[in-house]
């Protein structure tokens, strides 16, 4: 944040939402359903393929093995785009299950175990000859290993819920700037100024989501951003139908060599959707601005090779990739809060490559720091500061 200037404000209003990707959107939104008159700041398009909220899909899970206050978070977004789809007619979510499949002590098995007790996700395990007999993808899966299938799983569509969100603002009264870059939040006794280079804007308060740019805005956060390109496949001749979107549902999976794939089979306009955990050279640390936007072959090298020892029905060669970014905090947990010494200023990112799900969710709880309501979860494992008193 920069010191305060002299120019004075072309606009006033109470909230300023800088960045309208997936946690600005969804803030911009709660916001307005709160009456707030709230301003949304965004330097492309509402719904862009530029950040890290874009290319179709993105997993729904909600017994999450990240952390255990992460099933309230994705329920809360689960409830908000229910409702929200059925006002507007649109599917926000499709509720597919998801599947996690791995030897008992593996993370997708024993960590989505442990997460649906905590929840009280009624999750149901299968023997790997149950698995292969229901879903005829996984017909290599290794005899000891176990899936765990999240019944309130599925996937959702990041470049929909985004432009959702911000229809929905706007209906409810939200201002919303699109092509305009923020380039400066100052913050003053009474409020904050928030710089573009056309105009500035007056608020009581300002929410920073820039996604893979909040360090540039709000420097100070252990945030580490980092390419990540993505990848659709098709199935060989022949197999289509097991590796369509009901018989292949979103899913996470350990092979036997440790190695993370997770992804979901093609449906709609899509293709089948593979990616890798932890994603090894296609996962290095870059900056927002400079960000590589050419996806290499070098880039899908391992995901192929993992693909290939994995589903004996897919095509282990992309037949398309777009590049994507996320922003990584140390722990993997978000930032979402006001850090030290800015009263005036929210933070809601870090998404360590696992935010679209819960977006909605932290744009209610964005709301509730906002306006001071009591929020809906302890977000002690969210809060920007706990990296500071660590
Ligand atoms: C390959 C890949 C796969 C993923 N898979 C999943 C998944 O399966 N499930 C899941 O839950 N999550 C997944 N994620 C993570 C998820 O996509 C992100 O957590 C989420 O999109 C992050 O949203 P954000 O709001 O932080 O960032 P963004 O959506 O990028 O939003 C930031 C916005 O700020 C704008 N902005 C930046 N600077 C400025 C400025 N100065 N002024 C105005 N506007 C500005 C940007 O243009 C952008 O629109 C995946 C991510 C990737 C890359």
């Amino acid at each position: 944040m920069n010191t305060p200037t002299t120019t004075p404000a072309a606009f006033q209003t109470d909230v300023v939402v800088v960045g309208l990707g997936a946690f600005g959107s969804a803030a911009l939104w709660r916001l307005a359903a709160r009456g707030v008159r709230v301003t949304g700041v965004e330097r492309f398009g509402v719904g862009h393929a530029l950040g890290s909220s874009h290319g179709a899909t993105r997993l729904f899970r909600v017994a999450c093995y990240e952390h255990p206050a992460l099933a309230p978070l994705a329920l809360r977004s689960l409830a908000l785009w229910t409702e929200l789809g059925e006002r507007t007619g649109e599917v926000l979510v499709r509720q597919t299950g998801c599947l996690n499949t791995g030897s008992p002590t593996s993370a997708p098995v024993a960590g989505t175990l442990a997460a649906a007790e905590v929840a009280g996700v009624p999750v149901k395990t299968l023997n790997a000859e149950e698995v292969r007999q229901t879903y005829p993808g996984y017909a290599w899966l290794d005899d000891d290993d176990l899936g765990v299938l999240d019944p309130w799983a599925g996937i959702c569509y990041p470049e929909r819920n985004v432009r959702a969100h911000v229809a929905e603002a706007r209906r409810l009264g939200a201002e919303v700037f699109e092509h305009t870059t923020v380039t400066a939040v100052e913050t003053t006794d009474d409020g904050v100024l928030v710089r573009t280079p056309t105009a500035t804007i007056a608020a009581r308060q300002v929410v920073v989501a820039t996604g893979a740019w909040l360090g540039t805005l709000v420097p100070d956060l252990p945030l580490d951003p980092r390419r990540m390109p993505m990848f659709f496949f098709r199935a060989h001749p022949g197999h289509e139908q097991d590796y369509a979107l009901d018989a292949f549902p979103a899913f996470t999976r350990a092979l036997p060599d440790g190695t993370e794939v997770w992804g979901h089979g093609s449906a709609e306009d899509y293709g089948i959707k593979l990616g890798l955990l932890p994603d090894g050279e296609n996962f290095a640390p870059t900056q927002a601005e400079t960000l590589d936007r050419f996806v290499h072959a070098s880039d899908s090298a391992e995901l192929s090779a993992a693909v290939a020892r994995a589903f004996p029905g897919v095509d282990p060669t992309p037949e398309k990739a777009t590049p994507c970014m996320v922003n990584n905090t140390p722990d993997e947990q978000f930032v979402i809060g006001r850090p030290h010494g800015t009263e005036r200023v929210v933070v809601a990112g870090g998404d360590s490559a696992h935010g679209f799900k819960h977006a909605a969710g932290v744009g209610e709880l964005v709301a509730q720091l906002v306006v001071g309501e009591d929020p809906f979860l302890d977000t002690g494992f969210v809060d920007p500061r706990r990296f500071a008193t660590a």
